[in-house]
């Protein structure tokens, strides 16, 4: 095989409690990720040596910062491959959004080179790799909801219940993740964990009751320095979402809706300002997303 072309998915945190500072420097965490149906596309092609990468958007990095670089970089020192690759990345997913879409192309990296180099990786083995590179990697591995703890990169699945529409809006600003974590007071968040609550309404897949418990305790940090953060939740609520909260370190809003029309409506409503706005929804089967081949363990080294 001398090309591959994969889709590289964005996540939303549908629950983020945010515990103490480590010693490490990270606080200590517990989310549950979701992944939805908008991605980056990322083509993979095997030439003679090195690693270049090129992106449509010129925010992105195309050097040894771009976490796509990184990622065929690690996997090159650990196998010790003398093959090379060229990584060109069609963003859709906004950047610094709090949407994972560096991580997403990350992981999705490890995947297709498993492939491409026809390395035989197992599953478990690219999930390893993966932590090394960033909390959120694993989790594009591991799909489609997921719990993570420690710095979120310890995952254990969650049942992907049914299709979920979902409404993301981003208004187009940048929020620094340590900005928001720095604004953090941890005791003024949320005392109640509402992890496990929310894990049991997922399980029953009550949407409109998920609604009503998705939580973010960065959320009130982030809407400190941006208060746009609180009108674009109030704006989803007013157009028929039963549900909406910032997605990890911000600025992106999502909304849950229990009907594809009044979502869509939503979208069309919302498109009317500044903001960009995105009709997707939840991924609930792996195989759906990375369905060229078996991706890992196919091949014996
Ligand atoms: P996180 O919440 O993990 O910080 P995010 O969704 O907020 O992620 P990303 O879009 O992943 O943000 O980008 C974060 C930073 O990583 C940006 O400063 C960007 O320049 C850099 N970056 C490196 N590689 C990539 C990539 N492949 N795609 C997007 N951003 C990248």
């Amino acid at each position: 095989m001398k090309e591959i072309k994969i889709k590289s998915h964005a996540k939303i945190n549908l629950g983020m409690k945010v515990y103490r500072k480590r010693e490490d420097g990270f606080h200590e965490v517990e989310t549950i990720l979701q992944m939805v149906d908008l991605y980056d596309t990322v083509t993979l092609r095997r030439i003679e040596a090195g690693i270049v990468v090129s992106c449509n958007n010129g925010s992105v990095p195309e050097d040894e910062n771009n976490l796509a670089y990184r990622a065929a970089e690690l996997i090159q020192g650990h196998i010790k491959v003398n093959k090379g690759v060229l990584i060109k990345i069609d963003k859709q997913i906004p950047v610094s959004a709090g949407l994972g879409g560096g991580s997403s192309n990350a992981a999705v990296t490890l995947l297709a080179l498993n492939r491409l180099w026809d390395l035989g990786l197992k599953k478990d083995e690219l999930i390893d790799l993966a932590k090394s590179l960033g909390s959120d990697v694993p989790f594009f591995i591991f799909g489609t909801r997921a719990i993570g703890r420690g710095r979120g990169e310890e995952l254990e699945p969650l049942s992907p219940g049914e299709r979920v529409p979902i409404v993301l809006v981003n208004p187009n600003l940048s929020l620094s993740t340590s900005l928001v974590y720095k604004n953090l007071n941890l005791r003024l968040t949320n005392k109640d964990n509402n992890i496990n609550l929310l894990m049991s309404l997922l399980n029953k897949g009550e949407i409109k009751k998920i609604g009503r418990y998705i939580f973010n305790d960065l959320e009130s940090p982030a809407i400190k320095s941006f208060p746009v953060i609180k009108d674009i939740k109030d704006k989803l609520w007013s157009l028929g979402a039963v549900g909406s909260m910032m997605s990890g370190s911000g600025p992106t809003v999502f909304g849950l809706f229990t009907d594809y029309n009044i979502a869509k409506e939503a979208c069309h409503r919302l498109r009317e300002g500044e903001w960009s706005v995105f009709l997707t929804e939840t991924i609930v089967d792996l195989q759906e997303i990375y369905p060229t081949a078996n991706l890992w363990g196919v091949v014996k080294r």
